[in-house]
């Protein structure tokens, strides 16, 4: 257990007003946790702190060589009043992974998930209750050594700030346009592309920009090596369903192992789908596209749980997929998870925890 000292905001903010649009990740709240990590000396001096500006040597590691990592999960003002967390135990088993993959020391699972919810109990006036609306708890470390030597780093700070957010796309469920990148790459077997790091994002914002200049709002990234095989969008993990059966390419170490991607595997099976977790290429969706059995495509992560795919683009080819609307599936397992998340659906699974 972490003994987490409470310093409060003397001069809390005004929260934004019930119509005002909260748009995403620029509005936020009146704390943030912090706790520091020196070698020898373990974690140590969690706080909760008002939320404010970091002070930094302008030498940190996390600024010249991106040693860092973070997380993304919600708080969710339930029907009846209570504020839920969604499986935040997987996050935290995901950073500490993140963390170990950089060498960087990695945070107990149980000491993220008691941060998270300390602060979230202490914000909670924060969470917007709107339609889609949740509070966005962004948990991070950083390697803060004042030295520009390249190597393990023995300074670390892990903080969390919250962002309240609105839904992800106000206009509704409404599909999305993602062309396959044939030229860049984002990450390779073998390098970093199943941490949560900013590293990853720093090879995508490029192929992001021209996707959004051409009129595309992602790219759908294929292998590093044989640039033939899907493996997943921005900040997405992708599914096809293919005559009738669920498909998501397999995990091998350049992809994101997505939680909602898990959440979604499961849901699936319980609704009796069949689910493949293989290679799929580019190839076979056209083909399957041609033969009129590429039925039905989403994109999945935290921000948008889910996110239909309308047109799909490769090369000449666009493929526009279930008439450019919302799949039943993509809906249903829209309203199942959001439901749990909210507690209009009765959470059998053991995935929401009570912040309070
Ligand atoms: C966070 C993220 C995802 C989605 O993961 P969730 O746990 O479902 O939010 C997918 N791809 C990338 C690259 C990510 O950073």
């Amino acid at each position: 257990m972490l003994d987490i000292k409470v310093t409060r905001n003397k001069h809390p903010k005004a929260k934004p007003g019930k119509d005002e649009p909260l748009g995403f990740g620029t509005l936020f709240t009146d704390h943030m946790f912090v706790m520091d990590y020196d070698e020898g000396q373990g974690w140590h001096d969690a706080r909760i702190v008002p939320y404010e500006n970091l002070s930094l040597s302008p030498a940190c590691s996390v600024l010249h060589y991106g040693l860092e990592v973070f997380e993304g999960l919600k708080a969710y003002k339930a029907v009846d009043g209570r504020v839920l967390l969604f499986r935040p135990d997987r996050n935290g088993k995901r950073m500490f992974d993140s963390c170990e993959r950089l060498c960087m020391a990695p945070v107990p699972v149980e000491d993220f998930v008691q941060a998270v919810k300390a602060l979230v109990e202490i914000d909670k006036d924060w969470i917007p209750t709107g339609e889609g609306c949740s509070l966005y708890i962004r948990p991070f470390v950083i390697a803060v050594d004042p030295y520009l030597g390249v190597g393990k780093s023995s300074h670390h700070q892990f903080i969390i700030i919250l962002s309240p957010s609105g839904l992800y796309y106000p206009e509704g469920l409404k599909p999305v346009g993602i062309w396959i990148e044939d030229e860049y790459v984002r990450a390779v077997r073998g390098g970093i592309g199943a941490a949560k790091t900013g590293g990853n994002y720093a090879a995508s914002i490029l192929a992001q920009d021209l996707a959004n200049k051409g009129g595309y709002s992602q790219v759908l990234w294929l292998d590093g090596v044989e640039r033939k095989y899907v493996e997943e969008v921005g900040a997405m993990n992708i599914f096809f369903k293919i005559d009738g059966k669920v498909v998501t390419p397999m995990l091998q170490g350049s992809i994101l192992p997505g939680i909602t991607r898990a959440t979604v595997i499961e849901l699936c099976k319980d609704m009796g789908y069949e689910v493949e977790e293989r290679k799929v290429s580019a190839q076979e969706l056209a083909d399957a596209h041609e033969a009129g059995k590429l039925e039905e495509i989403w994109g999945t992560g935290t921000a948008a749980i889910i996110s239909a795919v309308g047109r799909l683009k490769w090369g000449d080819n666009v493929m526009i997929i279930n008439n450019n609307e919302v799949g039943p599936l993509s809906q249903k397992l829209y309203d199942t998870i959001t439901g749990i998340q909210t507690g209009k659906i009765e959470d059998k699974k053991g995935w929401t925890l009570e912040v309070c």
